[in-house]
C-alpha cells in the first residue's frame, strides 16, 4: 500500500488555523529552524502556535537574558496535560531561561471557593513535588500568588490600566462577577509580567507556554504591559521620506526625555513630550537604554511577553479530557495499574474486525493510544514512525498496542512517583 508517511499527521492544526486568522497568532514551523535541540512538542507540531517567539530563539541562541513563565490553578489532580506545560517550562530552563512557577491560589480561592489550605495543600503534594520530580531546578522560582508581594503589588498597579468593559469581554464578566475574581484575572497578568520587575533582572524577553484556550490572558497582558511603560516608541516617516523612531510619553518628566536624547548615539532632536531619532540602527541599544531611563524613573518597562500554544490532547474515551471524568484522563499521582487498564479501556482508531484492520489499516489520526505515544510514550521518532506506518498499513493490531502503551504508561506512572517521594524531601532547597 503506498501511502505517506506522516507520524505528525494526528495534529491537525487545520482546526487552529481560526487562531492564526483572526488573532494573529503565528505558526511555529519557522521558529523550529532557529532551535539547536527543538523540543519533541516543537518538532513533532504539538507546539502549533507562537507570538513573539523570535525574541525567545534570538535571546537562546547569543546568550542573553530571558524568562519562561507558567502556573497551575490548584484545583485538582495533576494530569498528563499539565506535565505537558512542565516540561515546556523545563525545557526552557534547561537552554538558560529564568524559570518561573505560580501557583494560582488566589484564583482557585476566589474563583472556585477553595480554602486557603486546601489550596496549599494541592499546590504542594499534587503540582509542586511533580514538577520538582519532571526535573525543575532549584535555581527557578515557585511561589503562591497569595505570598508573593511583588506579584499582588504589581496585580494593582495593572488594575490601574484595566477597566471592566475590557475584563468582560475577555472572560465573560456580568455584573455578578465578584471583584476577587476580576481582581484573580489581572493577577494572572501580573504573573506574567513580574519576572520583568528589577529584583529579578529588568526587562527581558519572557515565554509563556500555554494551551490555545489561553489566549485571551496573553492579549490582555500585552495590551496592559503596553500601557504601564513609561514610553511608547512608534516607527515615522516624514515628508521628506526619512525614516525615525518617536519614543513618546504623556506622563515622563522633561529630564527623562532629555536623558534618553543625551544617552543615544546619533542624531536625536528633542521636542516637548518626545524624541525622535533618526537612522535608527541598533534598535536593541535604543531599547536598553528607553528601559534603563524607564526604571531610572520610577517607571515600568515591559517587553511584551511572548507564548507559545500547543494542542491539547484528547479524553481517552474520545472527546475532551474532562477533570470530572476521571476515566478521561490520566493522573501522575493515580495507580499506575489501574491507569494501565484505563489505557486498555481507551478509544482507538481501528476497524471493527481483525480483517478490516488487515485490510483498511487503522487510523491513527483519530486513536488517542496513538496520541498517548505521540505526547508522551515514545521519544524515539522513528519508533513513532513506525507504529504510525504499521498502523496505516495494517500490520499493527490495537491489543498489541494497547498492551505496549499501557505497560509504558505503568512504567511511567511508577517511576515518577519514587521521583515524587524524593522530590518531597527536596522543598526546602526551592524555598518551600
Ligand atoms: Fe491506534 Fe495502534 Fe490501533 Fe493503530 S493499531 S488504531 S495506533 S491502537
Amino acid at each position: 500500500m503506498n501511502m505517506k508517511i506522516d507520524p505528525w499527521s494526528a495534529l491537525n492544526i487545520d482546526d487552529y488555523s481560526k487562531l492564526f486568522d483572526e488573532f494573529g497568532i503565528q505558526p511555529f514551523d519557522d521558529m523550529v529552524r532557529e532551535i539547536e535541540n527543538p523540543h519533541k512538542f516543537m518538532s513533532r507540531k504539538i507546539i502549533f502556535g507562537h507570538r513573539n517567539y523570535d525574541r525567545i530563539t534570538d535571546a537562546m541562541n547569543n546568550n542573553k537574558p530571558f524568562s519562561v513563565m507558567s502556573g497551575f490553578m490548584p484545583s485538582g489532580k495533576i494530569h498528563l496535560g499539565h506535565k505537558m506545560v512542565m516540561e515546556e517550562i523545563i525545557w526552557h530552563q534547561q537552554q538558560g531561561a529564568d524559570a518561573f512557577v505560580g501557583i494560582a491560589d488566589r484564583e482557585a480561592h476566589a474563583v472556585r471557593g477553595m480554602s486557603w489550605e486546601r489550596c496549599s495543600d494541592i499546590g504542594i503534594n499534587e503540582y509542586i513535588i511533580s514538577l520538582i520530580a519532571l526535573g525543575f531546578e532549584p535555581n527557578g522560582h515557585i511561589y503562591f500568588q497569595s505570598k508573593s508581594e511583588q506579584v499582588k503589588d504589581l496585580a494593582f498597579e495593572l488594575s490601574s490600566k484595566a477597566n471592566y468593559s475590557e475584563l468582560s469581554a475577555i472572560y465573560g464578566f456580568t455584573g455578578e462577577t465578584n471583584v476577587a475574581h476580576m481582581l484573580s484575572a489581572v493577577t494572572q497578568s501580573a504573573d506574567i509580567l513580574h519576572p520583568q520587575l528589577e529584583e529579578y533582572g529588568g526587562p527581558k524577553p519572557t515565554v509563556i507556554p500555554v494551551g490555545s484556550d489561553q489566549d485571551p490572558h496573553i492579549r490582555l497582558t500585552r495590551g496592559l504591559g503596553h500601557k504601564m511603560n513609561m514610553f511608547k516608541i512608534e516607527g515615522r516617516e516624514d515628508k521628506k521620506g526619512n525614516h525615525y523612531l518617536s519614543i513618546r510619553s504623556k506622563a515622563a518628566p522633561e529630564e527623562a526625555l532629555k536623558e534618553i536624547a543625551e544617552r543615544i548615539p546619533g542624531q536625536t532632536k528633542l521636542f516637548e513630550g518626545h524624541v525622535d531619532v533618526l537612522d535608527a540602527t541598533d534598535f536593541d541599544t535604543l531599547m536598553k537604554i528607553v528601559q534603563d531611563v524607564e526604571l531610572e524613573f520610577g517607571g515600568y518597562a515591559f517587553v511584551p511577553p511572548s507564548s507559545t500554544y500547543h494542542r491539547f490532547m484528547s479524553g481517552l474515551q474520545g472527546g475532551k479530557m474532562s477533570s470530572s471524568v476521571p476515566e478521561s484522563y490520566i493522573s501522575l499521582t493515580e495507580d499506575p495499574k489501574g491507569a494501565g487498564k484505563k489505557v486498555k479501556r481507551a478509544k482507538t482508531g481501528g476497524r471493527m474486525t481483525l480483517e478490516e484492520q488487515k485490510k483498511l489499516g487503522g487510523e491513527p489520526e483519530k486513536c488517542s493510544v496513538y496520541e498517548m505515544f505521540l505526547f508522551h510514550l515514545v521519544d524515539d521518532d522513528e519508533e513513532l514512525a513506525q507504529i504510525y506506518t504499521e498502523c496505516r498499513d495494517g500490520t499493527r493490531m490495537c491489543g498489541h498496542c494497547k498492551a505496549l502503551a499501557a505497560e509504558r504508561t505503568e512504567k511511567f506512572l511508577k517511576e515518577h512517583q519514587e521521583l515524587r517521594e524524593v522530590a518531597k524531601d527536596r522543598l526546602d532547597e526551592y524555598g518551600l
